[in-house]
C-alpha cells in the first residue's frame, strides 16, 4: 500500500492542496497525524478537503483544545488567540468530525500518535532521551508522530543497552528513499501548514508498505495568499510572519 503521510495542517488549505497536487497519483490512502485546525485561516475547508479522500486521521492538541477538551493555560498568547478564533469559525460539521478522531491508532507495523506514543496529545519528541523513553510505549516496529513540526527520524539501537540515533531527513525518491528496518524507528514527517525547521515549504512523506520505503518531500506553496487571509481575519502578526520563515 502507498500512503501519503501528513501532519499538522493547521487550517492551511493552500499548503494542504499544494501537497495533494505534488503527491498526485502516488498514494492510495492518507494517514494524517493530527492538528487539522488551529493557527491557520481555513479550518472548515481543510476538514472538507481531507474528507474527500480515503484517509485515517488522528486528533491533535489543537483539535482537542478547539473542542474544549484541553486546558489552554499552557498555550502561548498567539496559540490561545488561534484556538478562540477557531472555536468561533468552525461549523457544526467540522466540530462533529473532529470529535470522532482518536489520538493514537495502530495500523499493521505502524503505531500512529499525534505527539508521542506515551502522551498522544502532549509530549514533544525533540531529543534522543525523550525518544528513547518512548520506544517502551509502542509494540510495533515503527511509530509515526507529528506535533513538533520538525521532520526527523529516531532510530533505536540495542546493544546490551538502548542507544538512539537521530537522523535528519533526506529528501528524494527512488534511490534516495529510506528503507525501513531492521531497527525500530520513531518518524516525524514534519508539518504541512506550519513548518518549524527553518524551511517554509510544506513537508510530507510517502510510505510504501510493500517495498518498506519512506520518502521525505517538500513543496513550495503560495504563502502570501494564506498570510492575506490571516490578516483579513486580524490574526496576530507573529503567526502571519512565521509562515514565511518556517519557524
Ligand atoms: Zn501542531
Amino acid at each position: 500500500m502507498r500512503i501519503l503521510i501528513i501532519s499538522d495542517i493547521h487550517a492551511n488549505l493552500t499548503a494542504f492542496q499544494a501537497v495533494l497536487e505534488h503527491a498526485k497519483n502516488q498514494w492510495d490512502v492518507i494517514w494524517f497525524l493530527g492538528d487539522l485546525v488551529g493557527y491557520g485561516p481555513d479550518p472548515n475547508e481543510c476538514v472538507q478537503e481531507l474528507q474527500k479522500h480515503n484517509h485515517i486521521a488522528l486528533s491533535g492538541n489543537h483539535d482537542q483544545a478547539v473542542l474544549g477538551n484541553l486546558d489552554i493555560k499552557s498555550f502561548n498568547r498567539e496559540a490561545k488567540f488561534a484556538i478562540t478564533w477557531t472555536k468561533e469559525a468552525i461549523s457544526p460539521e467540522t466540530e462533529s468530525y473532529l470529535k470522532n478522531l482518536p489520538s493514537k491508532q495502530v495500523e499493521g507495523d505502524f503505531t500512529l500518535a499525534h505527539a508521542s506514543p506515551r502522551y498522544p496529545v502532549w509530549e514533544y519528541i525533540l531529543d534522543p532521551l525523550t525518544a528513547s523513553e518512548n520506544f517502551n510505549w509502542f509494540q510495533t516496529e515503527f511509530c509515526l508522530v507529528g506535533h513538533t513540526h520538525v521532520p526527523v527520524i529516531f532510530e533505536e539501537r540495542l546493544n546490551g543497552f538502548r542507544k538512539v540515533n537521530v537522523r535528519p531527513p533526506q529528501y528524494g525518491q527512488g534511490r534516495d528513499a529510506l528503507y525501513l528496518g531492521p531497527e525500530r524507528l520513531i518518524i516525524n514527517p514534519g508539518s504541512v501548514g506550519q513548518p518549524r525547521d527553518s524551511d517554509p515549504r510544506a513537508a510530507y512523506a510517502l510510505l510504501d508498505t510493500e517495498s518498506m520505503t519512506w520518502s521525505y518531500q517538500r513543496v513550495p506553496y503560495a504563502i502570501h495568499e494564506v498570510q492575506e487571509r490571516m490578516e483579513k481575519f486580524g490574526m496576530p502578526k507573529r503567526l502571519v510572519n512565521r509562515l514565511a520563515y518556517g519557524i
